[in-house]
């Protein structure tokens, strides 16, 4: 069988410790034996990122735009710690914040469903993918603790001195304030990514804020989302069958646990930080969890959700067996070779990606799995395979499909 020939390389981005070794094994076994692949390769591993002052980080997000899509392995981010034992120059900032800064994206998570590691909440039959805005709000605050009695107030200043001042309390004692921000740029942008996303999963978009009480604040991300829908998406949707709906984020919350799943839900900064762990511990674990950053202009860069995996990694250095579950990293490599097809009008490769997925899954509801998933199953008969014995069995399914 001719193997499948790709036009436009992806983004190939290594990284680091367990997830290294599953990234080499994922295309030794599932991915190089059935498509000619053409990638760019980046380094990300924390050593090279070192060598290069990080500026390999930023030339793969550069690469990234260039190219529209790209496939990222977890990769350390440094704390003191990790500073010490590779002895690097500098505690590098987060690659997955540097990338995010570069593209300005919104990260989309979406749990893999399998029969046999069922969702808690039963009426989810299809998944629920969680759509974060990555910019501001409480993760860009200034707080102060207020030691004793006196006035707190927000003060903006323009370009040219002018002040406007609100009360925002008077204190009869200590107490605590904060302050956070948002732009209408970046407001702008997860809009727009968001509207592209649901497009093209062809999936019903909620959003949700606190406007009733936030009335200024939230009440502009309700104002930015419905004045870029009536613009530049209404038709788009309609003429795709799916819509856009908003409410109060406490009714979808409500609404979310019985409804059967399938939608795009759209959330401020922390309610996508809350959320997606919600979403993710309900579906049962962050092993089948995808992630996908999306830039507004239509860059996508495929991950998975979960870390390097380093207490796995140590195991496997010291020549121990392990059982990592690689289904989310095949997924970042699915979904990346999907959406190159797409783009380049490669139907093959859409076709393969499909496959492959659908390989994933049924290796899993055969019973053949990681131990993760081997401890939450509800099939019988179940064998906890090895890392790499995991692999192996996708591969047979794949190949018997
Ligand atoms: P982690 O790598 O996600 O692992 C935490 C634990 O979750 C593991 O010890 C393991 O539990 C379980 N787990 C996660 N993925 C698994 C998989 N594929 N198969 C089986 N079990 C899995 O998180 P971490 O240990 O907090 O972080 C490790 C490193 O990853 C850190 O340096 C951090 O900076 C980095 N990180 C990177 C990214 C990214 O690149 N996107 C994201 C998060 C963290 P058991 O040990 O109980 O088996
Ligand atoms: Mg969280």
């Amino acid at each position: 069988m001719d193997k499948i020939k790709m036009t436009t390389p992806l983004v190939e981005m290594d990284g680091d410790e367990m997830t290294r070794i599953l990234w080499q094994m994922i295309k030794d076994e599932l991915i190089t034996p059935y498509v000619d692949l053409k990638t760019e390769y980046y380094d990300l591993g924390l050593k090279h990122r070192d060598e290069t002052a990080d500026q390999v980080t930023v030339d793969s997000a550069e690469a990234t735009k260039k190219y529209g899509v790209a496939v990222k392995c977890a990769t350390i981010t440094p704390n003191a710690q990790r500073v010490e034992d590779y002895n690097l120059k500098e505690m590098w900032k987060s690659p997955n914040g540097t990338i995010r800064a570069i593209l300005d994206g919104t990260v989309f998570r979406t749990p893999i469903f399998v029969n046999g590691i069922s969702p808690n909440v039963k009426t989810w039959t299809k998944p629920i993918t969680i759509a974060r805005h990555a910019y501001g709000d409480v993760y860009k605050n200034t707080e102060i603790r207020v030691p004793s009695a006196g006035k707190a107030e927000l003060v903006f200043t323009d370009e040219n001195g002018q002040e406007v001042r609100s009360l925002i309390h008077e204190f009869k004692g200590p107490g605590v304030i904060q302050g956070m921000h948002n732009t209408d740029a970046s407001i702008t942008s997860f809009a727009k990514a968001c509207f592209e996303y649901a497009l093209s999963v062809k999936q019903e978009l909620w959003f949700a804020t606190k406007d009733t009480i936030s009335k200024t604040y939230d009440h502009r991300y309700k104002d930015i989302f419905q004045e870029l829908y009536d613009a530049e998406y209404k038709e788009k949707f309609e003429k795709s069958g799916i819509t856009y709906f908003y409410t109060l984020i406490d009714d979808v919350v409500a609404r979310v646990v019985r409804m059967d799943g399938g939608i795009v839900w759209a959330c401020k900064n922390y309610d996508g930080d809350v959320m997606s762990d919600m979403v993710s511990s309900a579906c049962g674990s962050l092993a089948m969890m995808t992630s996908v950053l999306v830039s507004p202009d239509g860059v996508f860069e495929y991950e998975a959700a979960h870390g390097t995996v380093t207490r796995h990694y140590y195991k496997h250095l010291k020549g121990e067996e392990t059982s990592t579950n690689s289904v989310a990293t095949i997924y970042a490599w699915t979904g990346a070779l999907r959406k190159r097809g797409e783009l380049d009008g490669n139907q093959e490769l859409q076709d393969f990606a499909d496959k492959m997925e659908a390989a994933v899954v049924k290796t899993i509801e055969s019973g053949k799995m990681t131990k993760d998933l081997a401890l939450m199953t509800t099939l019988e008969n179940v064998t906890a395979l090895n890392s790499e014995d995991f692999l192996k069995a996708i591969k047979a399914t794949f190949d018997a499909m």
